[in-house]
């Protein structure tokens, strides 16, 4: 009876949501006894300071609607970076961010080019806006080809470190990919720069075709509480505060914004969590090359690695039955890979006993 309900009332919808391909994110399950390294959540909690200070906004103020600009938060960005807060916006996670900008600053009608092992929320986006995506293929070990990303385009976006390889593109690299398009928008998407890259926010006052965009899921541990910025030249973040207000004037929550704020200021807190995951993907890596696995260099909170005799769907499967879930793709060129989340040094270990089991 409910596919009977479903195919009749999905008459209803209009014929572009019909077309619609939406993005799939990797699972969440209940978290009873699993080791979870699937989605590139910070092994680590947020701040003790974070809590506090949301649980600070936990009172009758949120019958108040939030600060329409979430000024208290892109002042505590702006500080960190040292922009000003004009050349800041922020957003519920960067994917919002992420789907603004795609229909605030690409031109329709030309194409937008990406690396065609990236991710796969740019192609969607395109769809979703009628944008042209032009996937550019990577060299023989992964990397982006800044050589490749000139002529005609309506804009370029890449991650940085690239997702789900973890390689980092060095800042003359992108450099090279702005010079060769001062007509265009360059969106570097840094939602894993904090464990081992340098931003390019560095760059936005030389570039004024640059827009970086960040994330507090990850290095700041808040996957959770949705909260996403970009940095880049105030009239490219006048173009999309436009779209914003257009959609929902207000940007993020109360509790978001206070939990932010706080994230920002605990800076020690920040630092020990990103220093604790890049030694513990030290240690994966080598350990994962001890089994035999080819593990590509990370720069990321993840690790991507393939075992030349083994095939990925069913190691990625052999390890759920032990209750470690990894991610699989199922995409040309890296179909034979793992997408490992770099967790506890103990997480790590129940990973590597699963896969000993399995090898
Ligand atoms: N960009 C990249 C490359 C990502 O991997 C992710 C996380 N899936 C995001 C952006 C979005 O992160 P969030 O919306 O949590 O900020």
């Amino acid at each position: 009876p409910y596919f009977f309900w479903s195919i009749t009332v999905s008459r209803f919808w209009s014929p572009f949501v019909k077309d619609l391909v939406p993005y799939v994110p990797g699972e969440q399950p209940k978290l009873d006894n699993l080791v979870k390294l699937n989605t590139n959540e910070n092994p680590y909690g947020p701040s003790p300071k974070v809590i506090e200070a949301i649980r600070a906004q936990l009172d009758d103020s949120l019958r108040l609607y939030p600060a329409p600009n979430a000024d208290d938060l892109k002042q505590a960005i702006a500080a960190r970076y040292g922009v000003n807060t004009a050349q800041v916006f922020v957003g519920n996670g960067s994917d919002e961010v992420l789907a603004h900008l795609f229909n605030a600053l690409f031109q329709h009608g030309k194409p937008v080019l990406m690396p065609d092992i990236s991710y796969s929320f740019y192609p969607v986006y395109c769809g979703l806006y009628g944008i042209e995506a032009k996937p550019l293929p990577l060299d023989e070990d992964f990397r982006i080809r800044p050589e490749d990303y000139r002529g005609e385009n309506g804009g370029i976006i890449f991650p940085n470190p690239n997702a789900p390889t973890g390689i980092l593109l060095p800042l003359d690299g992108i450099e090279q990919i702005l010079q060769a398009n001062p007509d265009s928008v360059v969106v570097v998407d840094e939602a894993y720069i904090d464990f081992g890259g340098e931003t390019a926010i560095t760059l936005v006052d030389r570039y004024p075709n640059l827009l970086v965009t960040q994330t507090l899921s990850k290095s700041r541990s808040l996957a959770g509480l949705r909260v996403g910025l970009a940095v880049g030249h105030a009239d490219l973040i006048e173009a999309l505060e436009r779209i914003k207000n257009s959609f929902n004037s207000y940007p993020l929550d109360r509790l978001a914004i206070a939990g932010a704020v706080a994230a920002f200021e605990d800076q020690a807190w920040f630092e020990e969590c990103c220093n604790r995951v890049i030694d513990s993907r030290r240690a994966l890596s080598e350990s994962l090359a001890g089994l035999g696995f080819e593990v590509l260099p990370s720069a990321a909170n993840f690790v991507m690695a393939r075992h030349p005799q083994r095939d990925a769907a069913e190691l990625a499967a052999g390890l759920r039955e032990r209750r470690v879930i990894v991610r699989h793709f199922r995409q040309p060129r890296i179909d034979q890979h793992l997408r490992i989340t770099v967790g506890t040094p103990e997480q790590n270990r129940q990973l590597l006993t699963a896969l000993g089991e399995l090898l």
